[in-house]
């Protein structure tokens, strides 16, 4: 009988897959989603929208129509290239794919973005991880010394940081930019919710400098889309290995028409904003809890040594999903939300305070 292991790669049998906790019926602060739904006008309008869509019809190929409306509201010049992706997930992994070779590596400060490793070592590159300092600062000596030693193809840089929420010193980036060998790019899928500098700005003055963003924390999650930006001669030796039609109609239609409503979106990164502070400072409060300061739409604590396992499971019988950390590398005794709703945070503020 033909068996995987017999034609699998190495890379795919060893690997595993990107578990996804089962939410159903719980109240959801593990995903980074905006907890808010669209406003009920607004939805009828979207829905009426999407009702015109040729669905016998393959979509725009280039979504040529969404990526204009996109360079206007990113205000890109128009020496940048700009990719789609079905996700940032996507990107990422095309990425990896357009740089795969023998003996290539990737590199990124630890801990970070999980995807960043997985869809590297999935294409047989090697995986370099940089741990950060004990306050999640970039450590910048150690990184120029790791880019000098594996020259990795990528540097992975996430501005704000996940799952530690912070921004990393702008100062230390520059000095990776002029030091990678390779590419440097800056996943900005926090920028609606940080108050650090975006990168876009600086596309085209570092050759090597590409900025990824994702819709997914604003709003969009269920839509999938995610862009890359950076010198039209990366991007359009990328293009070739996107698949022809990777932005379904569905999602083409569904962004252009609500990102005319950016307004919306933007109240509501507001409103979770003004919860993070609520939500950090109560947090700080409760005995044995050590918040993190946040520059994105989820919250790092650390609990009590050896509480953080059980305290998850004592929230997930209460219903409350959020993410344990506390086996990954450099998060002991780590947890992580999501900033929800008032009523969302309310709970999982009560649930905390009964169980500590
Ligand atoms: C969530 C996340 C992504 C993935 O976003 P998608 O566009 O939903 O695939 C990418 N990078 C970072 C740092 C993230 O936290």
């Amino acid at each position: 009988m033909t068996q995987p292991a017999q034609w699998l790669r190495p890379e795919v049998l060893q690997g595993s897959a990107y578990h996804v906790a089962d939410s159903r019926g719980m109240i959801k602060l593990d995903a980074m989603e905006n907890p808010y739904d669209l406003p009920a006008g607004l939805r009828s309008a979207w829905a009426a929208n999407l009702s015109g869509a040729a669905l016998n019809r393959y979509p725009d190929p280039q979504a040529r129509k969404l990526q204009l409306l996109l360079r206007q509201s990113l205000a890109l010049d128009a020496d940048t290239g700009l990719l789609l992706g079905n996700g940032s997930d996507e990107l990422i992994q095309l990425l990896c794919m357009a740089v795969a070779s023998p003996g290539r590596s990737i590199l990124a400060p630890t801990p970070t973005f999980v995807m960043y490793k997985l869809l590297a070592e999935c294409l047989g590159l090697r995986f370099i991880g940089v741990p950060l300092a004990a306050n999640f600062a970039l450590d910048g000596a150690a990184m120029l010394a790791a880019i000098a030693q594996h020259q990795p193809a990528i540097v992975w840089l996430a501005y704000p940081n996940n799952p530690t929420g912070n921004l990393f010193d702008a100062a230390a980036i520059y000095a990776i930019l002029r030091a990678a060998p390779g590419l440097v790019v800056l996943d900005e899928a926090y920028s609606a919710f940080s108050d650090g500098h975006s990168f876009l700005g600086e596309i085209g003055r570092y050759p090597n400098l590409l900025v990824m963003r994702t819709l997914s924390k604003q709003g969009f999650a269920g839509l999938r889309l995610g862009l890359l930006a950076g010198p039209q001669n990366w991007i359009a030796e990328l293009d070739k290995l996107r698949l022809p039609y990777n932005i379904n109609v569905l999602t083409q239609l569904s962004v252009h028409f609500l990102l005319q409503n950016a307004n919306v979106f933007a109240q509501q990164a507001q409103q979770i904003l003004s919860e993070r502070q609520r939500l950090f400072t109560a947090l700080g409060q409760l005995p044995g809890i050590q918040p993190y300061p946040s520059q994105a739409n989820f919250i790092l604590l650390r609990t009590a040594a050896g509480r953080a396992s059980a305290i998850h499971a004592a929230l997930k019988t209460r219903g409350i999903l959020i993410k344990n950390l506390d086996q990954a590398p450099g998060l002991k005794d780590c947890l992580r939300v999501t900033v929800g709703t008032a009523e969302e945070n309310d709970a999982f503020l009560q649930a905390m305070e009964s169980l500590i």
